[in-house]
């Protein structure tokens, strides 16, 4: 269970009830179609549960992500809060090599290696993770490993820092769960602000402190899912005077071959939360 599915609780995100939540599967094949030739019954994987139709405009303009017919299991389509789960075989992965534990982590990964996608981080960027659940410790090892220069992680809760220290960040603080009191503890830890700030957290009062804490030229970048009627005060005067970026983060990406080589082994991501 996720962030997410609280949203989906709350009927947020699409949710199309009655629903069986459970957007991040893994389990073991029960049975195939006919033509289906790469899974056997027994065999343990890993479920993507998103499709996308192909023939709306957004698809035929490259944006499966955007489709307008988003078929997502445990959003808008049973999902895998449940002893069995129906999917697309395209959509079903083999996972031999990974414990259940880490293979259901497929897909808050794939969540993590499209923001990397989107964040398209620069060389050396100096940057700070605000939150530590297993998105923001999946994400800061994705970027740990992708190019940062540094990598700070702040959070709340000792053992969750704990966890991001063991996996490599370069700085944990912790902070309060007050953003405008984690907001001068980040300021005073760097006064010029980090080349890119991340929020993990969804709570648009965090959001609404990262672009005084992004450095001139930098990106604010809106990783967590806030709620949907949340508003944050914005200056345009200094997105433009200090030349700021704000990206957002929506979906997840397809390539689960990258995902399926970070889940494992030696891979750069492992277990969170
Ligand atoms: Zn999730
Ligand atoms: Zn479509």
């Amino acid at each position: 269970m996720c962030g997410t599915d609280l949203h989906l609780h709350e009927g947020g995100f699409f949710a199309a009830f009655p629903l069986t939540p459970g957007h991040e599967s893994t389990g073991t094949v029960r049975e195939v179609g006919a033509g289906v030739t790469h899974l056997v019954p027994g065999r343990r994987v890993a479920v993507d549960n998103a499709s996308a139709c192909g023939r709306c405009p957004e698809c035929s303009r490259g944006n499966h992500l955007f489709c307008e017919h988003f078929l997502s299991l445990g959003v808008n389509a049973p999902g895998g809060f449940a002893e069995s789960l129906l999917s697309p075989a395209h959509k079903v992965y083999p996972a031999d090599d990974l414990p259940a534990e880490v293979a259901v982590l497929a897909e808050p990964l794939a969540c993590a290696v499209h923001g990397m996608d989107v964040l398209a981080l620069r060389p050396g960027a100096d940057v700070l993770v605000v939150g530590a659940g297993t998105t923001g410790l999946l994400l800061s090892q994705l970027l740990l490993h992708g190019g940062a220069g540094r990598v700070t992680v702040a959070a709340p809760t000792p053992f969750k820092l704990e966890l991001a220290d063991a996996y490599g960040v370069d700085r944990v603080v912790r902070v309060t769960r007050d953003a405008a009191e984690t907001a001068r503890t980040l300021a005073a830890l760097q006064p010029g602000g980090f080349d890119v700030t991340v929020d993990v957290t969804g709570a648009a009062s965090v959001v609404a402190t990262l672009p005084d804490l992004t450095a001139t030229n930098g990106t604010v970048f809106v990783y967590g899912m806030c709620d949907e009627d949340a508003r944050i005060p914005l200056s345009p005067y200094d997105v433009f005077r200090r030349q700021l970026t704000v990206k957002g983060r929506s979906r997840r990406s397809t390539a689960w071959t990258a995902r399926s080589r970070c889940c494992a082994p030696g891979g750069c991501a492992r277990k969170g939360s």
